[in-house]
């Protein structure tokens, strides 16, 4: 990502300078991209028919993903270094490769879906990774949340190996994973976009090119900003109200039709009140996105408060030892100050201080 520049034009320069600098590699490797296609000759206008695809990476939300996949008619192969996660994926019709970059030598497009940057460097550039068994003209699409740095670090090392790259993250947590209906953000370049978009919509129904490689991530961290700030907000306003003597669920159902309603408030306000803080999406995973949020701010001299603020509760969970619970446990720190759980006045599970 190039950040150069003045500070009050950063934004406007950034996405000027991605363009231009993607205009110019369509250029210059058109002869090559040429030569490539017409290698390939499953290409079939812009979806690939029967995909020889590999899946690396098969947790929370990279096995109910590939899952979608075969249900597609898609071929498998998948890797994880969790075993069982494999045999899992087995049972459901995959087969499986010893390591990333055997899963590349059998495939055409490899889909990765790891928790941070450091694993998809690992598992793409490092040692039997992706990238020593891709063959030039495949695809790698790396869905996982990273910073949209690593996301340019990594495309550009494929690009060396006339590997395309695509960074694809994903919003909607596991149910929308299972239902195939997760949003989908993506960066880089619009003709790859083009060859893997049928792909990505058997496991997403949003599927949005938001610019170039990095922009997908950026897209992302956007959302998860959004995200953690409305649980932090959702568990003050509950908390009040919880002291205040009130019921939470009648509050939640009194206020979701509103101005206030949200998806987040009517997906965590129920767990919040069941006090079922099962993942679903993880407090060290969102604590991860909102550290690469502020680092590619400051990056580009842009303050985030609110994020600050939130992210500084989510380390103070993990300190707890929870950061293995659902990021609606984020209230549960907003609780500790207030002496006080959100829970239905008439629930066993309500605890207050006094
Ligand atoms: P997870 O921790 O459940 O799964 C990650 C998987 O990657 C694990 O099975 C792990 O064994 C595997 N892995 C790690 N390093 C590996 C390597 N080098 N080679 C092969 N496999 C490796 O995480 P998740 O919840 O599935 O999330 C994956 C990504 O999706 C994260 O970036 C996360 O932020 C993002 N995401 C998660 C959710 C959610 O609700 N869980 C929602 C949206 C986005």
């Amino acid at each position: 990502m190039d950040f150069s520049g003045r500070v009050d034009n950063l934004p406007r320069n950034w996405y000027i300078c991605q363009q231009l600098k993607g205009i110019r590699e369509v250029v210059n490797r058109g002869a090559l991209r040429h030569h490539l296609m017409s290698e390939i000759p499953e290409w079939r206008g812009t979806v690939k028919v029967s995909s020889k695809i590999g899946f690396i990476g098969l947790g929370i939300m990279g096995r109910p993903m590939a899952r979608n996949l075969l249900k597609a008619g898609h071929k498998l192969w998948v890797f994880d270094v969790v075993p069982a996660s494999v045999e899992e994926l087995k049972k459901a019709g995959a087969a499986s490769g010893s390591s990333a970059k055997d899963v590349a030598e059998r495939t055409d497009i490899v889909i990765t879906m790891l928790p941070d940057g450091p694993d998809v460097d690992k598992a793409v550039l490092g040692p039997n990774g992706v990238l020593e068994g891709a063959r030039r003209g495949s695809i790698i699409v790396d869905m996982s949340s990273i910073s949209p740095l690593v996301s340019q670090k990594v495309g550009k090392a494929c690009e060396e190996r006339g590997v395309d790259f695509i960074d694809a993250p994903v919003s909607g947590g596991e149910p929308k994973a299972v239902d195939g209906t997760l949003a989908i953000m993506v960066g880089g370049d619009e003709k790859v976009f083009g060859k893997v978009k049928g792909i990505l919509q058997t496991m997403g129904s949003s599927v949005t090119l938001t610019g170039p490689i990095g922009a997908g991530n950026v897209t992302k961290l956007a959302n998860q900003i959004i995200v953690a700030c409305n649980i932090a907000a959702m568990g003050e306003a509950l908390v009040l109200a919880t002291r205040a003597g009130l019921d939470p669920e009648v509050v939640f159902n009194a206020i979701k039709g509103g101005l206030a309603g949200s998806t987040v408030l009517n997906s965590k306000a129920p767990m919040v009140i069941a006090r079922n803080f099962k993942p679903g999406f993880r407090i060290r995973l969102h604590q991860k996105d909102l550290r690469n949020a502020l680092l590619a701010a400051e990056e580009m001299k842009v303050p985030l408060p609110l994020t600050s603020l939130v992210q500084g509760t989510l380390m103070s969970l993990m300190n707890e030892g929870k950061g293995d619970l659902d990021h609606s446990a984020i209230v549960t720190a907003l609780e500790k100050m207030a002496g006080i759980e959100i829970a239905r006045p008439d629930s066993e599970l309500r605890v207050a201080a006094d």
